[in-house]
């Protein structure tokens, strides 16, 4: 990638304990269990660029997205923005948070029923410094003009908007903090068809005008087809590819990633491709299988090697990246 790194995180690990009573663990002699919901991942994003993040539910990436922006606390691996790793230490914190946001895939539970746009919006100014009222208010009325929003709905509580206007009321918020890197995660998912176009186009705008860089997460492969410069595909915690959108979706290497591409409808018959009907869901995080971890599902699996080895991710030109025995 010719850009310049903004942020990455390196060697990447969430992992969540459940944790079994001391009775059971005394009758049944289980241990505890691990769920292991990224596992290992190494990921660049690019200056001003929009990578999109697809997988099916369940595949680790709204962990993923929330390990980099440290609203988890990563098991094990580090992120750095900027060059410069995430520091617990108070001030460095606060403008880490400060530079990364996250747009939050429901607008219907992620906004306070009981406060207005006004308390909405003036929280982060707070914590941005801005402490003058006047200048508050004045930022805020600058912000709901950004996001498509008129005046008057500074004083609307939330069960007042549709479900587009909510999601811009989110996006404002995220944008209050001035931030550099917003991961949007499944922004338009819970939206009407008609209203998506809408939020996505809205999305566009803020990154050109404020020089934004997304790290967008969707299982709608059109939407990211649309968004996004780059395209990771995650698997079961691992990401297993990752390329230029139209070089991606046009040569996918992954078996995984040809499965999903190929579900895509496409009206034109001379173009569709040969539907690839995966088997089963994807396994349990707390149960992750051996080797290649796709193995179980994969239609392309050659022998032993796939169940045994995990595969190491290669690089085929065009910054498209691997992870599958297929390619050594
Ligand atoms: Fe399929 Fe083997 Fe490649 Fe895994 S490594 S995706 S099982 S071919």
């Amino acid at each position: 990638m010719g850009g310049k790194e903004l942020i990455s995180g390196k060697n990447l690990h969430m992992h969540f304990t459940i944790k079994r009573s001391f009775l059971t663990k005394a009758l049944t002699k289980k241990k505890d269990l691990t769920v292991r919901a990224v596992d290992g991942v190494d990921i660049s994003i690019q200056k001003g660029e929009t990578l999109g993040l697809v997988g099916e539910s369940g595949c680790g990436k709204s962990t993923l997205g929330r390990a980099i922006l440290h609203i988890y606390k990563p098991t094990a691996g580090e992120v750095l923005l900027q060059g410069e790793p995430f520091s617990t230490r108070r001030d460095k914190a606060h403008r880490f948070r400060q530079k990364c946001q996250i747009i939050f895939q429901n607008p219907y539970s992620s906004l306070n029923p009981r406060k207005t746009v006004r308390d909405i919006l003036s929280a982060p100014l707070i914590i941005r410094g801005v402490k003058n009222p006047l200048d508050r208010e004045n930022e805020i009325l600058m912000l709901l003009a950004k996001v498509g929003l008129s005046d008057y709905h500074i004083n609307n509580y939330p069960h007042q908007f549709s479900g587009g206007q909510r999601q811009r009321v989110g996006i404002a918020r995220a944008l209050a903090m001035n931030p550099i890197f917003v991961v949007a995660d499944e922004p338009v998912s819970a939206l009407d068809v008609s209203v998506q176009a809408q939020v996505i186009n809205l999305l566009e705008e803020l990154q050109r005008e404020l020089k934004l860089t997304y790290l967008f997460i969707s299982h709608d492969l059109s939407v990211i087809y649309h968004l996004s410069t780059r395209v990771a595909v995650m698997y079961l915690g691992k990401i297993v590819e990752v390329g230029e959108t139209v070089n991606l979706f046009e040569n996918p290497l992954h078996p995984y990633t040809r499965a999903l591409l190929s579900a895509i409808p496409i009206v034109n018959k001379a173009e569709r491709r040969r539907r690839i009907i995966l088997q089963g869901d994807v396994p349990s995080p707390i149960n992750i299988p051996s080797g290649c971890r796709f193995h179980p599902r994969c239609v392309e699996k050659i022998g032993s090697i796939c169940e045994k080895v995990t595969p190491n991710t290669t690089n085929h030109g065009h910054n498209h990246q691997v992870a599958c025995h297929l390619y050594k």
